[in-house]
């Protein structure tokens, strides 16, 4: 390095505070491992085989390197490499042809991060170890971790990729006796804010209870109940967008298929399967929703995410607020004296009988935080409510046939009906 650059170097050092300079090269074996080595010389391994019974030893050089330093501290010549060598039968001068597999095997799939593992022979990784035995070396690195790491190094440095086990867009398994690498492509996940504006729909597909999804007369073939879901009317473009295999669509909790979802949206978090492009136009996608949905369903706030998100959206259990327009003629003093009852004391909802199908019957304590009268007429009135999560509005206002205790039918002493229903917000922190 040039007196200039070793400047420039040490400003950019300076600068940054800190920069990947190389570990100083520390390799001094102690004098048993040295006898080892001479105890190694005769066997035919290759430089890397042979440098890596000490790969545990020392650090800031390759395997091959520490061969060479050992066969210089010997002063003694190793005997040339037996074709194949004994321990990693060449798989290590074959790097090159593992890379042009790994490729292969995703063409067609975009992918910045990945991470490798190999599949051995349990024999092979047997003769290694026994061969550590033999020469008395306790300093040997398995040929499966220094394969996956020299592998990886070689697809770096052929694609520009980044290797190393932290969120990999693609997992190469290299199967060393088939002599084939088995990529696992991971899911590109899509999180974001939805709000269904129509009152026909269901949150997710919902495959036909006769045939389960197979088509049938009662389905028309479709295989479907309802013709189309949030989950398809998002989940659409963003599949076509992405070149994916399918989507799953995980929802912060869901409303009734005949219930808005009004507001900020809810959150959700979409999981593209086997994308082959990972870099979306999020913004476009957002207008491509509203689009091709006829403004039945629109997204907002759409941004990537990762697995971890899809257990917070489903782990949340945050309140919620409720318009309700209830059928019923009850002078509206009386609704208002009803409502200072009910709200932020328990009610006690058994699972309702519309939901007991998949749901297990049990009692629930639920609270409706607040409660107010926002509209009334002759013939009913409009609430607006804020509940704790699981709670059943529908229930609870028209009673569930005592399934729910207390509720508003009962404290006006007037049926009610529940006309329409709609979510205005999910209040969730997750921002
Ligand atoms: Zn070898
Ligand atoms: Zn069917």
């Amino acid at each position: 390095m040039c007196a200039r650059h070793e400047t420039l170097r040490r400003t950019f050092v300076t600068l940054r505070g800190r920069l990947p300079v190389p570990d100083p090269v520390v390799f001094d074996p102690p004098p048993p491992a040295l006898a080892s080595a001479r105890g190694a010389l005769d066997r035919g391994l290759c430089a890397e085989c042979f440098g890596r019974l000490f790969g545990r030893l020392g650090h800031g050089l390759s395997n091959p390197e520490r061969a060479a330093r050992l066969d210089q501290l010997l002063g003694e010549s190793r005997s040339p490499a037996a074709t194949p060598c004994p321990a990693c039968g060449d798989v290590f001068a074959r790097l090159d042809i593992w890379v042009d597999r790994g490729l292969r095997a995703v063409e067609g799939f975009e992918w910045h991060r990945f991470t490798c593992g190999s599949r051995w022979e349990p024999e092979v990784l047997a003769r290694e170890e026994h061969l550590w035995l033999q020469v008395t070396s306790e300093w040997g690195e398995s040929a499966r971790s220094a394969f996956n790491r020299e592998w990886g190094k070689a697809l770096e440095g052929r694609t520009g990729a980044s290797g190393g086990p932290d969120r990999p867009d693609v997992v190469f398994l290299a199967d060393l006796a088939v002599g084939r690498v088995e990529p696992t492509v991971l899911p590109v996940y899509v999180r974001g804010r939805y709000r269904k504006l129509d009152r026909t729909i269901p949150q997710t597909h919902w495959p036909c209870r006769r045939c389960r999804g197979r088509g049938c007369d009662t389905c028309g073939g479709s295989g479907k109940t309802y013709p189309t879901s949030v989950e398809e009317l998002v989940g659409g473009p963003l599949l076509t967008a992405a070149g994916a295999e399918e989507t799953r669509f995980h929802g912060m909790g869901r409303e009734d298929i005949d219930a808005r979802m009004l507001g900020r949206g809810r959150p959700f978090v979409l999981e593209l399967v086997r994308p082959r492009r990972r870099t979306l136009d999020l913004a476009a996608l957002v207008s491509e929703v509203a689009t091709s949905s006829a403004g039945r369903v629109e997204v907002d706030e759409l941004r990537t995410a990762d697995a971890g998100d899809v257990l917070l959206v489903k782990e949340a259990a945050p309140e919620k607020s409720y318009r309700v327009g209830v059928v019923g003629s009850v002078p509206v003093a009386k609704v208002n004296e009803a409502l200072d009852v009910a709200t932020g004391r328990a009610i006690a909802q058994r699972t309702p009988t519309r939901v007991a199908h998949r749901r297990s019957d049990r009692v629930r304590a639920r609270r409706i935080v607040s409660a107010r009268v926002v509209e009334s007429a002759e013939a009913g009135f409009t609430l607006e409510i804020r509940t704790e999560a699981g709670t059943y509005v529908k229930e609870w206002v028209e009673g569930d046939g005592g399934r729910t205790e207390p509720n508003l039918a009962g404290l006006v002493g007037v049926p009610l009906k529940v006309g329409f229903l709609d979510v205005l917000d999910v209040h969730d922190t997750l921002g």
